[in-house]
């Protein structure tokens, strides 16, 4: 090791799912929305005024931030903005977990809580998530540095009722509690209904997954006016100038296009829930889905084998190498064309492997 390198900040980076620029894969591996942003998406971005790109954007996405109040009936300065809601979480993370008592989260879900409690040397603690891959709220009813927990889970798809959130919240009043709802589109109740009560709750979303816009990175808070001045505070600290013009006014078209976004959602959650019987019947076991995405373990074929004959056939899913899920795919539910191709591949791989 050289003498400059000792005092780096190493870190096991997250790796995302794949990115392929071909386009005649089967992209079923991230959580994209199948479907395309609301027209008038691509009529703002249409008449942007490119002479602006000169200007600095509004360093406070006031637009943005206005707009989202209003759709979850809150005041402004209850909202914090990011780029995609990893930049929400990162700062989050930055900001509320100074502690020396270990902060908390399930051992199964999303695996960049861990990647930014290392970068940052924050301590933690992973209680297990229980056999059938529930939340056991008791484990979180005790002294610690803050809370995240994915409602829904990822990559299981399960949802918590709010009430067990709200029995978490309860016992714990001491700590920042941050409830990360990606999917929450996809079925469940948001815990933004909370906010009112616990000053200590932040809820985050994103724009990535029922909104269609992966690709502008758009992610916000929503919690009491003390966290989202402290999250501003310590952004500003990094870089004042995080949303650029484009997603700030793109973003904004979106949230006033709700009807549009409510209905692809409805026809993603047909189509899961048409893909849980349908892969029943090729022989997976699937699990209640709140979220886009199934994850389901095949009765004799091993999942890394699936996930292989998958790709080879351009259809890309998720497989994770860890404890307890090296054996279950993660499939994003695509257009009722791609589960179709999907269905029919699958259904060609297990009557070769059964041979
Ligand atoms: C996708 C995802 C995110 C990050 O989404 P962004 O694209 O950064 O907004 C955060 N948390 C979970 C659980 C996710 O699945």
């Amino acid at each position: 090791m050289r003498a400059w390198e000792k005092n780096f900040r190493e870190v096991e980076p997250y790796v995302p799912g794949e990115q392929p620029q071909e386009q005649q894969i089967i992209k079923l591996n991230t959580n994209e929305n199948p479907y395309p942003p609301a027209p008038k998406v691509a009529k703002v971005l249409e008449s942007m005024n490119t002479e602006l790109f000169k200007l600095y954007p509004d360093y406070q996405s006031k637009k943005l931030v206005q707009s989202l109040a209003k759709q979850y009936e809150v005041d402004e300065k209850q909202v914090f903005v990011g780029v995609g809601s990893d930049d929400v979480l990162a700062v989050s993370f930055l900001a509320f977990f100074n502690s020396k008592t270990p902060i908390l989260f399930p051992d199964i879900t999303y695996s960049f809580y861990k990647v930014w409690a290392q970068l940052y040397q924050i301590p933690y603690e992973c209680p297990k998530l229980s056999n059938d891959f529930r939340i056991v709220k008791e484990d979180y009813y005790k002294k610690n540095g803050g809370i995240v927990i994915a409602n829904p889970n990822a990559p299981t798809s399960i949802y918590e009722d709010i009430s067990s959130i709200r029995d978490i919240l309860e016992c714990n009043q001491e700590s920042v509690v941050i409830i990360d709802e990606a999917y929450i589109d996809f079925g469940g109740e948001s815990a933004i209904s909370l906010v009112k009560e616990y000053e200590n709750l932040l809820v985050v979303q994103t724009f990535s997954k029922s909104r269609s816009m992966a690709g502008m990175r758009i992610g916000f808070a929503i919690g009491n006016e003390r966290l989202i001045k402290t999250l501003n505070d310590v952004k500003y600290s990094i870089n004042s100038y995080t949303m650029n013009m484009t997603s700030i006014e793109l973003g904004t078209a979106t949230v006033e296009e709700n009807e549009y976004y409510k209905k692809i959602t409805n026809r993603i959650i047909e189509t899961r829930e048409e893909a849980r019987v349908r892969l029943a019947e090729l022989g997976f076991e699937t699990m209640e889905s709140s979220t886009n995405f199934l994850f389901v373990t095949h009765k004799s074929i091993p999942a890394k084998e699936i996930f292989h004959d998958l790709n080879q056939r351009k259809i890309y899913v998720r497989h994770f190498n860890g404890d307890r899920i090296s054996n279950y795919l993660r499939i994003t539910i695509g257009t009722p064309e791609q589960m179709n191709t999907l269905y029919d591949a699958l259904e060609e791989i297990l009557k070769i492997k059964a041979r």
